[in-house]
């Protein structure tokens, strides 16, 4: 645990949420609007699977959009569409979507959608997919979105599991050189799959036209005649929605997110994890098929009362090479988040980032990345050349929001390069060996959370107790297993090495992709992604390789 006397605010918050997880989330609780608030906040009594606010009710749409319109906020944009693809850029309202939600939701309820019913929504990035989430939300049905570039064998395996009623989706995807039809992809996944869902609305797109069968609703026909919709109350406990991890292989885990934890969780990682306020403009350059997009393109920045961008298309190459600095000056974006990759091809397109100059990208505060390391190279090109803190934040689609994270709200830290910072409040994080003790300060082993992980991630898996007990908390009894190797310096900041299962066991020696970049960082003398802070060439990162192990004479 750290333990630094700079940290401060960030150690004060930290420890209260390990010693009285009871009062934190409580006092976190607040920021939401609740039918019923909770009197009891965590519920023990099925350990290991433990329920946040178990008798508390509400509804996440409501906190989503009608709260900031009955607040007055209604004219605020909430969406701002910008589609380079198709030529549009829209601007939603919270009252705009008040009303698309709860008509959609009247679309939903007239096809028979109930309560604990699921809807698969298979769709672009435009704003009608966060209305058929949000509509959802509406009427207690839990939505599972699929990428939308997922083929037919991966969409029927999650319909499969899921046992939707209705499928939501549109005529087509547009991509920078092509358009995807989604309707025959959709046709052809129901074709595979033993479970038949009983309608499919499609919503008609001017780039393809989707034939319709018996099956299928015109979305724009139903959207037409439906009623608006009030939204019903769910427990907090209910689930929200069902999100497939990305696995290709072996049917796909249905990580499932409740209502009441993960508001709660939405709206403290929005504020204390990213900084963001009210009335901020944030864009989260990723998709709605995601769990980044579930969590900070629609669910966080909507409940905290913020602008969410929804950017269609790849922010990189035609037909917009400078997206990335053009959405922020646009719109003026105060964050960013996005994927490493995504700037390492930003960067091999304009390696001095000269484009950078024709825009003003002076709102700007901060520049947010996940999904993969970020490697020292990326994090130095987006410091030099936009002078704003980059932050790495380290999390799963278990988890739903970050696990180790600089805390840009609470007490923002010195960054240091490969290393996403220290453990986000709520999370019991451990390095632990094979024998489940804690390793030394420095010694790689397991990343793994003591039990119960904070309010929004995972409960279970979609009906499927069991292989979440398989799949997490058995390795380590009493702990969730991250799946990720690890170690923690001396300064508590966590350093995240690679999947535990991609360890190559040679000899007795377990290497990690993290450990194999630090020996050929070693051995070129280049600076590597775990150098300790001001480490210059060569790499001096705590070595768990043998020094016999000698990398081949080509690095
Ligand atoms: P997914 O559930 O598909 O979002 O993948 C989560 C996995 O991506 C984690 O378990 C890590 O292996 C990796 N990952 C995500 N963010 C980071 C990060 N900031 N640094 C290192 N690895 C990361």
């Amino acid at each position: 645990m750290p333990d630094s006397p700079s940290m401060g605010a960030y150690i004060e918050s930290y420890h209260r949420s390990l010693d009285d997880p009871e009062g934190f989330w409580r006092e976190a609780a607040g920021a939401i609007e609740w039918d019923v608030e909770p009197s009891q906040i965590l519920d023990e009594t099925s350990a290991p699977l433990y329920r946040w606010f178990p008798d508390g009710r509400l509804n996440t749409c409501v906190n989503a959009v009608d709260r900031h319109v009955a607040a007055g906020h209604g004219s605020r944009a909430a969406i701002i569409y910008d589609s380079p693809v198709t030529g549009t850029c829209e601007r939603w309202t919270y009252d705009d979507l008040l009303e698309a939600t709860s008509r959609f939701a009247g679309v939903l309820r007239n096809l028979g959608v109930n309560a604990g019913d699921r809807v698969v929504i298979y769709m672009p990035m435009i704003p009608q997919t966060v209305v058929a989430m949000l509509a959802c939300a509406r009427i207690g049905a839990v939505h599972s979105v699929v990428f939308g570039g997922f083929a037919p064998a991966e969409l029927s395996a999650r319909i499969d599991d899921a046992h939707p009623r209705i499928i939501v989706t549109a005529s087509c995807g547009i991509e920078p050189t092509r358009i995807v039809e989604y309707k025959p992809l959709v046709d052809a996944a129901i074709e595979m799959s033993s479970h038949k869902p009983e309608r499919v609305v499609v919503l008609q797109r001017p780039q393809a036209t989707a034939g319709m069968g018996e099956r299928d609703v015109d979305w724009d026909t139903a959207y037409a005649s439906a009623p608006s919709v009030d939204a019903v109350s769910v427990a907090a406990t209910d689930p929200l929605y069902i999100l497939y991890t990305s696995g290709t292989t072996g049917k796909p885990k249905g990580i499932v997110r409740d209502n009441g934890g993960h508001a709660v969780a939405m709206a403290w990682s929005f504020r204390n994890v990213y900084g963001m306020n009210p009335g901020d403009v944030w864009w989260s350059a990723s998709d709605v098929g995601w769990v980044v997009g579930h969590s900070y393109i629609v669910y966080a920045p909507l409940i905290s009362g913020a602008t969410t961008v929804l950017y269609e298309g790849k922010p990189v190459g035609t037909p917009d090479a400078g997206a990335f600095w053009r959405v922020i000056a646009d719109h003026g974006v105060r964050a960013v988040f996005t994927a490493p990759t995504a700037i390492r091809a930003v960067k091999k397109e304009d390696p001095q980032a000269e484009l950078l100059a024709g825009y003003d990208t002076s709102s700007l505060h901060s520049f947010f990345f996940a999904g993969e390391r970020l490697d020292p190279d990326t994090y130095e090109w987006v410091t030099g050349h936009l002078g704003v803190p980059v932050i790495d934040n380290w999390w799963q689609t278990e988890t739903g929001w970050p696990i180790a994270s600089n805390l840009r709200g609470i007490e923002p830290m010195p960054i240091k390069p490969g290393s996403p910072t220290v453990p986000v409040p709520g999370y019991d994080l451990h390095i632990l060996d094979l024998h489940h003790a804690d390793v030394a300060t420095g010694e790689q082993g397991d990343i793994a959370i003591k039990l119960p992980l904070p309010p929004g991630t995972l409960p279970t898996l979609w009906g499927d107790d069991d292989r979440y007990i398989g799949s997490y908390l058995t390795d380590h009894p009493g702990y969730y297993t991250s799946g990720d190797g690890g170690f923690v310096d001396e300064d508590g900041y966590v350093y995240v090495m690679g999947r535990t299962d991609d360890v190559i066991n040679v000899a007795g020696h377990r290497l990690t992709t993290g450990s194999m970049e630090a020996v050929v960082a070693r051995s070129c003398g280049a600076r590597c992604a775990v150098s300790p802070p001001g480490a210059t060439s060569p790499c001096r990162a705590p070595l768990r390789i043998p020094r016999s192990w000698t990398p081949c004479a080509k690095f």
